[in-house]
């Protein structure tokens, strides 16, 4: 099964770019075959992916034949303690949709048998005083302190979190949840996005038994020295369905968050291109993928699955590709 993909800007711009055309590092692993690889990840990943092989198999192939880093070590081999020590970088691009090309950028370190990921997201933040949209009433009820009123620090909550809503809209609607954008209201959003964005990866690294720790690091804008960034996107005060390299946005449930920094890490959507633009056309994964993180973003319990972990920490091993139109480091 090949997924559709529209093409209409760049979807020959990969077509010279075939698994193993380059060879392979110097102690890089042998190439195995995406359909080996398909099913070691397939083994590892409990279940979950069980009657949907083809599907996981096609996102593999259709992420792979994207990204410039080509190379294809077994799954043993990249959650193996023997991985060698050392740090890297990745950054490029990804193409999404087969439309645009994002940005991916994120350090790889492997030690003690161990791999931790790290991202920096420099965010700018909007002047002070307008009225920031929550998913949920998290931040009011940290910044409320003794004070024990949430209107005292210009918040209102009502409603249902917009992570248990039922709908598959990532903006649901299905609360009211506000507060004044002060500075620090804006800041606690960002320390609240770094604490718990990355916990959904270490909580399904650690449920599949894979040695990998995320961090995800948001901090004001200001703060990150030019080149010291994985991404510099501004602030928006509102839910909306906007690509992650436009705004992160003060609306989004933690899932979602979880979900957009995927696509830092290089991940694509697992879903139907233009689905859940409106209602008449729903969020529509791939046949099984909705257990996937970039499935169905807005659920707090899909799944970063063992497949995602490997074509994360997979860069590692594979030869550096030719500059491409984005350096990373912004
Ligand atoms: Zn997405």
């Amino acid at each position: 099964m090949k997924l559709a993909r529209a093409g209409i800007f760049f979807g020959g711009a990969f077509a010279g770019v075939a698994l193993g055309c380059a060879p392979p590092a110097p102690g890089a692993p042998a190439a195995d075959s995406t359909v080996t690889v398909a099913a070691e990840l397939d083994a590892l990943s409990r279940g979950v992916t069980r009657g949907h092989e083809a599907t996981f198999l096609s996102i593999l192939d259709d992420t792979l034949s994207a990204d410039a880093y080509h190379c294809l070590p077994s799954p043993r081999r990249v959650f193996s303690a023997d991985a060698p020590d050392g740090e890297r970088r990745i950054a490029g691009v990804m193409p999404h949709y087969g439309f645009f090309f994002g940005p991916m950028s994120y350090l790889l370190r492997h030690r003690a048998g161990r791999w931790e990921v790290d991202v920096r997201i420099a965010v700018e933040l909007p002047t002070e005083g307008d009225v920031m949209e929550l998913p949920d009433c998290a931040i009011p009820r940290e910044l409320e302190g003794d004070r024990g009123d949430i209107a005292e620090v210009g918040a209102t909550c009502a409603g249902t979190p917009y992570s248990a809503s039922p709908s598959l809209s990532a903006c649901p609607g299905s609360g009211t949840f506000s507060i004044v954008g002060t500075r620090g209201a804006q800041l606690a959003l960002l320390r609240r996005w770094s604490r718990e964005a990355a916990s959904y990866w270490n909580r399904d690294a650690a449920a599949f038994g894979l040695p990998v720790r995320y961090r995800f690091t948001f901090e004001p804008s200001a703060a990150v020295p030019p080149g010291f960034a994985d991404l510099r996107v501004p602030l928006a005060l509102t839910c909306g369905r906007t690509p992650y390299f436009s705004a992160f946005r003060s609306g989004w449930s933690l899932p979602i968050v979880a979900h957009e920094v995927g696509h830092v890490l290089g991940l694509l959507d697992e879903y139907e291109t233009f689905s859940g633009l409106s209602p008449c056309y729903p969020k529509t994964p791939f046949p099984g993928a909705e257990v996937s993180r970039m499935g169905l973003s807005m659920r707090e319990g899909t799944l970063v699955l063992p497949l995602h972990h490997y074509l994360v920490l997979r860069r590692y091993f594979c030869e550096e590709p030719p500059a491409g139109p984005y350096e990373g480091g912004l």
